[in-house]
């Protein structure tokens, strides 16, 4: 079964066009990652999905759920990082489905941010100030957030830019977790080829338009990824990904 349906959707600003005709299905239970260069329209992609942006033509079909029922970790900004409330406030407006902060949360709501609170390891920081923890510590409770409003779709945008190596395989092995476990369909942003192709089972690399939409397998055979990757390097080191992302050219030529 399907979450999302997306249809030839395009997405301008003002005459710019930063999603071309992009056509893909999140079926339940799928781990898709979405990669490509800077500017490439990944962001632009997933606000348009959790409704932060109309689309210019073409259609998001949601089966199933409502838009509240996405939970979201946008790419990541100082602003936010610096958000003057306690960590279980921060989670608890997870829960409100798109409502406005209200002091006022239900039992079944506190219970719900507890769960996720204890499963993301930042019961210990619950009466702290969200602006107080480590970059590391803040993308948990964003995640605990998010899953306050989902138990079905995580979207994420970027989640592991702001953290260090250890606190990202961290990150993803939670992600995986979820995915494995709890059976909750991700879409994340990733700009670590080799992290999305590690974790994820399905690939959307983005250039505008869609250049590849398939599953990990069938993009590893692709030219695509060979660029992506530097076709010469027989062997990919962990110290080597700054150098392929810059090696690296989508078709579409430097968006
Ligand atoms: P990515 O997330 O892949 O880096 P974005 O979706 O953020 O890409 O951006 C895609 C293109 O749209 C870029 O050319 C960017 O400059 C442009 N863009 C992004 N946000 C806006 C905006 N709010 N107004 C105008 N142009 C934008
Ligand atoms: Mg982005």
């Amino acid at each position: 079964m399907n979450l999302l349906n997306v249809k030839n959707l395009t997405v301008r600003y003002e005459r710019q066009a930063a999603v071309e005709d992009v056509s893909f299905s999140v079926a339940e239970g799928d781990y898709i990652a979405i990669i490509g260069e800077n500017g490439s329209g990944k962001s632009t992609l997933v606000k348009t999905l959790v409704g932060l942006i109309p689309p210019t033509s073409g259609d998001v079909e949601l089966c199933g759920i409502t838009r509240a029922q996405i939970g979201y970790l946008p790419q990541s900004t100082v602003v936010q990082r610096d958000f003057p409330a306690s960590v279980t406030e921060v989670v608890l407006t997870g829960c409100l489905g798109g409502r406005m902060p209200s002091p006022f949360y239900t039992r079944a709501q506190r219970r719900c941010a507890e769960e996720n609170m204890a499963l993301l390891g930042v019961t210990p920081f619950a009466k702290k100030s969200f602006r107080e923890l480590s970059g590391g510590q803040q993308q948990r409770v964003l995640l605990a957030r998010a899953l306050c409003a989902t138990e079905k779709l995580l979207i994420l945008d970027e989640p592991a830019s702001v953290l260090d190596p250890v606190v990202t395989h961290e990150l993803y092995d939670i992600l995986r977790k979820l995915n494995e476990e709890r059976g909750i369909t991700i879409l994340m942003v990733s700009h670590d080829i080799h992290c999305a192709m590690e974790q994820a089972k399905t690939i959307l690399h983005m250039g505008r338009s869609q250049l590849f939409w398939g599953s990990v397998d069938s993009y590893r055979e692709t030219a695509l990824y060979r660029r992506m990757i530097g076709s010469c390097e027989p062997e990919i080191h962990e110290h080597d990904h700054h150098r392929h992302r810059h090696a690296a050219h989508t078709a579409e030529g430097g968006m």
